[in-house]
């Protein structure tokens, strides 16, 4: 760490959790440094801190991370790991501490944090210290009641001998908590945070969004399933999820999306060709010249559409496991895969030659049993049958043929 740095009268620290930083925090900074007349702006991601001991944040090192590429582009921005790399509990009054060591005591420092935080800094470690060490800048989004901070900041000015200033910063419309909940409800981060965030939070899939199901729901997702289909394909359906459990488990996958993506993978098949053509009108569903021409094989598509309008499962990953499970795509997912094998493979479906040995090649290794499911279906259509297969049935032939035995 630097000993000393000259020529810096006025520093401002920006403190947060910065999971993940976004524009409204770059905005602020700026706003800090233009009119408190600032030399620079430190960011410090907390390491651990008093309050939140029991939430799961994001790693310390991705944020510190997310925060590093934010702020790269501006010459007066810095980011310390000063607190992610402290052991235990990180207090602020240790933080600024350790500043004023590295910048000297004459420093005169400006604490940068949101409004809810004043209204808590008695409950922090040595408070009035902290108080006056350092000067507080509080900054509020749109609709903070500014009434009750203004009231707040005049009592602690009363009591103490400090110096809190306050700033509403409109782009702090954008919150943290809101971007986490885009990329849940897969919505789009852009502008909302720098580019070189949102291309690490996609490259690490922070924030993914999970689905975790209740037993309630798990039942009324049944129930729907059930009114869309004949008692003999419900039978078939519940093999599929069974069976794909199973995988689910081997592979170590999330067993919500597993359930849901077997569940429903079926639930158009039943439809006339005609209530088909229409859904697909309906929902816009791109159909390929084969798919146009077999309509029956749409159901995979018509299947995800109803499930993400229904349902609003919008999670890709399911979607395309219901969209593809009809003759597969190239570059199929592991997700893909297991509801492929499943639907292939589960107890219910009548025997044919080759399914015990696909379903225990796929209890392992689910690329050599994709290349055996694969072949099976292309000798079923084309000799017994006699009918043409999809044109990618021939490149996935091709290429899951290095994992024949
Ligand atoms: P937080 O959970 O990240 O933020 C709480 C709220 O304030 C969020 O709405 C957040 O918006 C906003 N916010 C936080 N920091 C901000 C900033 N610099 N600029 C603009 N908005 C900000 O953070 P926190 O728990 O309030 O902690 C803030 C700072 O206070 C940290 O440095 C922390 O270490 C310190 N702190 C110290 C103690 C102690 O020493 N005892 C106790 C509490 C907090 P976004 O979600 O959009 O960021």
């Amino acid at each position: 760490m630097r000993v000393t740095e000259p020529g810096i009268t006025k520093l401002a620290i920006m403190g947060g959790t910065f999971d993940p930083i976004h524009i409204g925090h770059l905005v602020t900074a700026e706003e800090v440094r233009r009119e408190f007349n600032i030399d620079e702006v430190l960011f410090v991601p907390t390491g651990h801190p008093p309050h939140k001991s029991n939430i799961n944040m994001t790693t310390s090192e991705h944020r510190y991370l997310m925060t590093v590429l934010a702020t790269v582009a501006n010459a007066r921005f810095k980011v310390s790991r000063l607190e992610i790399d402290r052991e235990g509990v990180t207090y602020t009054i240790d933080t600024i501490k350790e500043i004023k060591k590295v910048y000297g005591k004459d420093v005169r420092l400006y604490f940068i944090t949101g409004a809810d935080a004043i209204h808590k800094i008695l409950t922090w470690k040595e408070s009035e210290e902290l108080l006056q060490i350092c000067d507080f800048v509080a900054v509020t989004r749109p609709g903070h009641n500014t009434q009750e901070l203004l009231h707040q900041i005049e009592e602690l000015k009363r009591n103490y001998q400090t110096c809190i200033h306050f700033l509403e910063v409109p782009a702090l419309a954008i919150s943290s908590s809101n971007i986490r909940a885009r990329i849940h409800n897969m919505k789009s981060i852009k502008y909302l945070v720098p580019e070189e965030v949102e291309n690490y939070i996609k490259k690490h899939n922070l924030y993914e969004y999970k689905i975790c199901l209740t037993v309630e729901e798990r039942d009324r997702m049944c129930s729907y399933v059930t009114l869309k289909m004949s008692p003999k394909r419900y039978v078939h359906t519940q093999g599929v999820v069974e069976m794909a459990m199973e995988f689910a488990n081997i592979y170590h996958m999330n067993c919500d999306e597993v359930f849901i993506a077997a569940l429903f993978h079926d639930i158009a098949k039943e439809l006339s060709l005609e209530e088909k053509h229409k859904l697909c009108m309906h929902y816009k569903i791109e159909l390929d010249e084969f798919e146009k021409k077999h309509i029956d094989l749409a159901h995979g598509k018509i299947g995800a559409a109803l499930l993400e309008n229904d349902w609003g499962i919008t999670k890709p990953s399911v979607l395309d496991s219901i969209r593809y499970h009809t003759v597969g795509r190239e570059g199929m997912s592991d997700l893909e895969k297991v509801i492929y094998l499943a639907d292939m493979t589960e107890e219910g479906r009548s025997p044919y030659k080759g399914k015990e040995q696909i379903k225990s090649l796929a209890l392992y290794n689910l690329n050599q049993a994709m290349y055996k499911a694969l072949y099976s279906s292309f000798n079923y259509v084309t000799r017994t049958l006699g009918e043409e297969v999809h044109p990618v049935t021939y490149k996935l032939l091709e290429y899951y043929k290095q994992y024949d035995l």
